[in-house]
């Protein structure tokens, strides 16, 4: 498997995810529809079969084409809802943090995307994946100099320095809440532990911003922080 095979393999469920608000010009499949605005001429064919690319708007307005990966689609946790979940059999890819970050920056520099969401599946704890996620970051804003839009996932689990971390690289962080309390959440993934593991982050980034100034974060700002219930009441998958 090439990385741009990596890439179809880890992008192909990404248009469920939520990120930035799509401007409507996804195709049903999460394809690029090919029209002038969304498509760039110099994508090959194996490039326009690709589901990584979305067409995204910012929080301030601009139309950009987003990126939407995870890391590895390995995952020891077991949420109903999800196509990556543990004991499902499909073909699993995972990135190095440098071979993403290298893919990432040629397309960057074609012109074919321009910002990047990047998540993961969980292998070794919310930790260990959280510090693969912080190490692509920091090798594309460090080593490439990538300064484009970049929306990092917070895992489950994930300590207050790797937030703080994640702060001074990304220009979005968010956290799948998946579910409005304990209760449904427990019913939806079973291995998530709602206040220890998914309300600690985001009480860590409100932490931060009290006691920190915001030059010492990326563009010297605090990047938004967001969460989504989005699993709770929508089991697309449940029967995978
Ligand atoms: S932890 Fe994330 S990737 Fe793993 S099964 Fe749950 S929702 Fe899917």
């Amino acid at each position: 498997m090439d990385a741009l095979d990596t890439l179809v393999e880890l992008s192909s469920q990404m248009e469920l995810e939520h990120a930035e608000d799509s401007d409507g010009r996804v195709a049903p499949q999460g394809r690029i529809e090919t029209t002038e605005t969304t498509q760039p001429s110099c994508f090959t064919p194996k490039e326009k079969r690709a589901a990584f690319a979305h067409p995204a708007q910012l929080p301030n307005g601009k139309n950009i084409v987003l990126l939407k990966t995870l890391l590895s689609s390995a995952c020891e946790r077991d949420c109903y809802y999800c196509p990556f979940r543990a004991g499902r059999d499909f073909r699993r890819a995972t990135f190095k943090p440098n071979e993403f970050a290298d893919l990432f920056s040629k397309m960057h520099q074609r012109g074919l995307v321009e910002g990047v969401f990047l998540s993961s599946g969980i292998a070794g704890g919310g930790v260990r994946t959280q510090d693969k996620l912080l190490d692509t970051a920091e090798i594309l804003r460090k080593k490439k100099g990538f300064r484009g839009y970049l929306h990092l996932k917070l895992m489950p689990g994930t300590e207050k320095d790797q937030v703080y971390r994640a702060m001074q690289l990304a220009d979005r962080l968010s956290v799948n809440l998946e579910a409005p309390n304990s209760e449904r959440l427990a019913k939806l993934a079973p291995h998530k532990i709602f206040i220890e593991e998914l309300m600690r982050p985001l009480r860590m980034i409100e932490e931060i911003r009290r006691n920190e100034p915001a030059y010492k974060f990326w563009n010297g700002k605090y990047p938004p922080a967001t969460n989504c219930v989005t699993a709770d009441g929508y089991f697309p998958f449940q029967n995978l």
